[in-house]
């Protein structure tokens, strides 16, 4: 018997913002794997066996996903949002690597709605010039990189978007980086607070920057700070089209 292993996006968080797609992975698994919050947005079901894993457990569980596959389940590790933005499609190219034995499983990933583009959905058109995305956790990278992207991400007149802005465990890192943007010359953009976007819990807030206080996001807030041409239009943010 032959397995597969899939890695798919849950979304952000709403049942209709799941594709079709991951529906029908869903249906076809024997196995869930993912970080528990995400492994439980997936109904239980007869012949379905479900295996959440704590936060910060990636590779580990990507090694455990492949192992399955390898021995004939219908394995689907879940991601939220898209599971090639700051999630667990990388984890898993990187147990493939020390493990060239798995190489040969048939393998897909099927993309989902991220967090960036739901909230920018919501706010309007935040994202309609360029951009780029930042995450601000130091777990996986050194802090003064995330400092240098800022800047740079500043001075190149992106609108940046934000993942994991603050959490318990990180809550200086957030403060610095309203600071550096400051510094940078960024204190009249317009900056939108996301939270927990599609859900019941969701919450948008739009400030200025110079306005913006750390307290106002949290582990589940996606921050979307505008370019320099950003603008509102009634209780909508965009940025033009044309940057001259
Ligand atoms: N793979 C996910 C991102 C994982 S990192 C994706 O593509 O969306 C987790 C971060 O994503 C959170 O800290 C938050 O910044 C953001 N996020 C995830 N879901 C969100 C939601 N429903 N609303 C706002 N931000 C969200």
């Amino acid at each position: 018997m032959t397995g597969s292993l899939t890695i798919a996006g849950l979304g952000p968080g709403d049942e209709a913002l799941v594709t079709p797609e991951v529906s029908a992975a869903l249906i076809a698994a024997t196995d869930i794997v993912g970080y528990a919050p995400y492994v439980a947005r997936v109904p239980g079901r007869a012949g379905l066996a479900r295996h959440p894993s704590d936060n910060r457990m990636e590779l580990q569980r990507a090694g455990d996903a492949l192992r399955l596959a390898a021995e004939g389940r219908h394995v689907v590790v879940v991601s939220s949002g898209d599971p090639g933005v700051f999630a667990m499609a990388s984890a898993v190219f990187e147990a493939l690597e020390d493990q060239p034995q798995w190489q040969a499983l048939p393998l897909r990933v099927l993309p989902g709605v991220t967090a960036m583009l739901a909230a920018a959905a919501r706010a309007g058109a935040p994202l309609g010039h360029d951009f780029c995305a930042i995450n601000l956790s130091d777990n996986l990278k050194p802090w003064p990189l995330i400092e240098k992207r800022l800047r740079l991400a500043a001075e190149a007149d992106f609108a940046i978007a934000i993942y994991n802005p603050r959490s318990a465990s990180r809550p200086e890192g957030f403060a610095r980086a309203l600071e550096i943007l400051n510094d940078a010359g960024c204190g009249d953009r317009v900056v939108i607070f996301a939270r927990a976007i599609s859900t019941p819990k969701e919450q948008l807030e739009t400030v200025t920057l110079r306005h913006a206080r750390p307290e106002m996001a949290d582990m589940r807030t996606l921050v979307i700070v505008g370019n320099s041409a950003t603008r509102r239009v009634g209780r909508w943010v965009y940025a033009p089209r044309q940057v001259r």
